[in-house]
């Protein structure tokens, strides 16, 4: 049976593909990573083997997506980090042309810790005109998302600056595992409006979830509160959508509770389904 993908596991995709898998500890946020876990594991399908080398690309999965028969919102590489050093650049760029023939309407998220390598690859300005037909790239432009995972203010400061300089139009954050609180572009009140509106379509947020599904290191829901207040007031029609993903439950603080509500409500906002907007 040829690989199609599976099921995806996070309530914002319905699809997973995994043309890489494994990776190497980056950041805090990495210390119980959550795929290095799974891989860890040895769960079946995944192709990797533990006590092989961290980092594998699968070339045989290349074909999947346009097999694809229905429109799909597929979250690209989670078990890993697709833009690892160990990923050669050619097999970045083959990837890139498998979410390209994918049918019309699917949408591709990316996430990932080390955003120097997004702005070498896939600035449509840059490296992606030199190796992709413009076709292709047309067509990334409006379904691929090209998110940074941030952990914390050091992070958020150094990977957002490395997305901002990027002219893509489809860009995310996630902020999760979240383990302070974090401002999305240290600025005055007018010119963060401004930069969130050009620079950031979708933040999402969550606690770190540990084991079956406790709550990891300490996280506040005044921090989601702080970034869906930073998302409301950066709102028009171009500002960023606020999902917040997973939080400590109201009931029992340990454990985690999937979609929690937020002053009265879940807050399960996507950029392709947008609401009408609130003025800075
Ligand atoms: S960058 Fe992501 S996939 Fe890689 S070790 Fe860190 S948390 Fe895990």
């Amino acid at each position: 049976m040829p690989y199609r993908g599976s099921r995806s596991g996070v309530p914002y995709a319905d699809w997973s593909w995994n043309p890489v898998t494994g990776c190497t500890p980056i950041s805090r946020a990495c210390e119980h990573c959550w795929a290095r876990g799974m891989l860890g594991r040895g769960l079946p399908g995944l192709g990797h083997d533990p006590d092989g080398p961290p980092v594998q690309v699968h070339p045989e999965r290349l074909e999947a997506p346009r097999h694809w028969r229905s429109h799909r919102t597929v979250t690209v590489s989670f078990m890993g980090d697709w833009l690892h050093d160990d990923v050669p650049t050619p097999f970045i760029y083959e990837c890139l042309s498998a979410m390209a023939a994918a049918p019309a309407g699917t949408r591709f998220l990316t996430l990932t810790k080390r955003p120097e390598r997004l702005h070498r690859i896939l600035d449509p300005m840059s490296g992606m005109r030199e190796h992709l037909p413009i076709g292709e790239v047309r067509v990334l432009m409006e379904r691929l998302w090209i998110g940074i995972s941030v952990e914390d203010q050091v992070t958020m400061d150094h990977r957002l600056a490395r997305l901002r300089v990027m002219e893509w139009p489809l860009t995310w954050i996630s902020a999760e595992p979240l383990l302070e609180r974090v401002d999305l572009l240290p600025a005055g009140p007018s010119e963060a409006c401004e930069g969130l509106r050009r620079h950031v379509g979708w933040v999402v947020v969550g606690c770190e979830r540990m084991g079956s599904n406790r709550v990891g290191r300490p996280f506040d829901p005044e921090w989601a509160r702080a970034l869906r207040d930073q998302c409301l007031a950066a709102r028009a029609d171009r500002g960023p959508r606020f999902y917040y993903k997973q939080g400590p439950s109201m009931h029992d603080p340990r454990i985690v509770e999937d979609l929690p509500e937020l002053d009265g409500r879940q807050w399960t906002e996507t950029p392709w389904e947008r609401g009408a907007g609130v003025e800075c």
